[in-house]
């Protein structure tokens, strides 16, 4: 058992759930009298995994959206795809990127819906078992955004209102709304004003990308006058309530910014060198004392949501410019558990083993090739680890994946309706 519990200790250990939450952890449990035993044998056993970003309504346009660098990505494809889903469209693709996360071992993850139908991600989220952060999507401006996504500044801020009261909470606490402009360039200073109100009134996160690519960038500066976080700040988009997707091109005053009001960051590297955004300095925002989490981003522009495909890249994309070891593989574990946990504002909650926490753990099969023979958890895990060593899930002390099958929804079915769906957008949109 590899706890993250504020130690990178290990050890041959059993842990009883209970109510929801890790009740005990020691070297042995006897087992009491009616209790469900989930077989560790050969194996590491983890808290569940956390992504601090992630898009599961795209998952339909995945494999379609190749290419293109971030706002012709976003103009060409992605706009027009989430314009185009239906309400049942956007349900098929919450229940593929939910079921894939749960699958590749992520219990928590911290999502951006689409400006319609927000309704159909959480209900896909409340079903399949996933311990989830969400919230529709704002946008009321911007070049190369379809009719369909542009909004009605209140109307938008109306709705989030509207689903925050219905979801924030459901689910026993298990789901929770985030506020979510998608970035300065789709927004105005009055729906960004109204999105840091809804969410200070009601205690709910901020959510938003910022400083992504190095021509977004640039665009923000011509339209603001400051680097990208630092206007995201001075409208009150910063402290330990706000995650901010990105971070790669930061001028040297907002490192600073970032680890002073404790804003979270979420690290996509996965995203960044597929849609060739750049490299985001982790080390030094670590150093700088910022909070991080890992994201896949979007299935379209990774194009997987496997945290082991994060945590791979993390330990060795900033050896280039930092050596061998710029981030070692307990600091890239934790980014993927605690840290990540903390940077979502789940650090008292998940994120670790030990008693009090939810009962969200990973068990992983330690007897996969790249595993053996054993050695440091972290590194084989990190550089080792993949969605294939996945062996069960558990969130809120619920079994949703067993012997590496997904089994709090009808797998085949997910499946079955996201080919349906996909075909079905791309062919109203006259793609292949
Ligand atoms: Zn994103």
């Amino acid at each position: 058992m590899v706890p993250l519990d504020g130690t990178r200790r290990w050890a041959t250990a059993d842990v009883r759930l209970a109510d929801g939450r890790v009740a005990e952890v020691a070297a042995t449990i006897p087992a009491p009298a009616g209790a469900e035993i989930v077989d560790a044998t050969d194996a590491l056993v983890l808290p569940g995994f956390v992504q601090a970003h992630v898009h599961v309504v795209q998952s339909l346009v995945r494999n379609r959206a190749e290419g293109l660098a971030l706002l012709p990505w976003l103009r060409e494809r992605i706009w027009p795809y989430e314009a185009a889903l239906s309400r049942g469209e956007v349900g098929a693709a919450a229940r593929l990127g939910i079921a894939e996360l749960l699958a590749g071992g992520t219990t928590t993850a911290l999502d951006m819906g689409t400006t319609h139908d927000q309704d159909g991600i959480f209900a896909a989220a409340d079903e399949l078992g996933i311990r989830f952060a969400s919230g529709k999507c704002h946008m009321d401006v911007g070049e190369g955004v379809p009719p369909g996504l542009l909004e009605d500044t209140d109307e938008s801020l109306a709705e989030a209102e509207r689903l925050g009261a219905r979801w924030h909470g459901a689910a026993a606490g298990r789901l929770r709304y985030a506020v979510a402009p998608r970035f300065v360039l789709s927004c105005t200073r009055e729906l960004m004003a109204g999105a840091v109100s809804l969410a200070r009134r009601h205690g709910y996160l901020l959510h938003t990308h910022a400083s992504e690519n190095p021509v977004e960038t640039a665009l923000v500066r011509e339209v603001s006058g400051m680097g990208n976080v630092e206007f995201l700040a001075d409208l009150g988009i910063g402290g330990s309530d706000t995650v901010l997707a990105h971070c790669v091109h930061l001028e040297d005053h907002e490192i600073g910014l970032l680890a002073a009001h404790a804003t979270g960051v979420a690290h996509c590297p996965g995203a960044n060198l597929k849609l060739a955004s750049g490299i985001a300095d982790v080390p030094r925002l670590l150093a700088a004392g910022a909070r991080i989490g890992l994201g896949a981003d979007g299935p379209p522009c990774n194009n997987r949501l496997s945290v082991f495909h994060e945590m791979a890249l993390a330990g060795t994309l900033h050896n280039l410019r930092y050596g061998a070891c710029a981030l070692d593989p307990w600091t890239v574990l934790e980014l993927a558990t605690c840290r990540g946990a903390a940077a979502i504002g789940l650090g008292d909650e998940i994120g670790s083993l030990q008693p009090g926490r939810r009962a969200d753990v990973v068990v992983l099969r330690a007897d996969t090739w790249a595993m053996e023979p054993g050695g440091d958890p972290a590194a084989m895990v990190v550089y080792g680890g993949g969605v294939a060593s996945v062996r069960h899930v558990i969130v809120d002390g619920r079994v949703v994946v067993r012997d590496g099958e997904l089994v709090s929804a009808d797998a085949a079915a997910v499946r079955r309706e996201a080919r349906a769906a996909a075909r079905a957008v791309a062919d109203r949109l006259g793609w292949q």
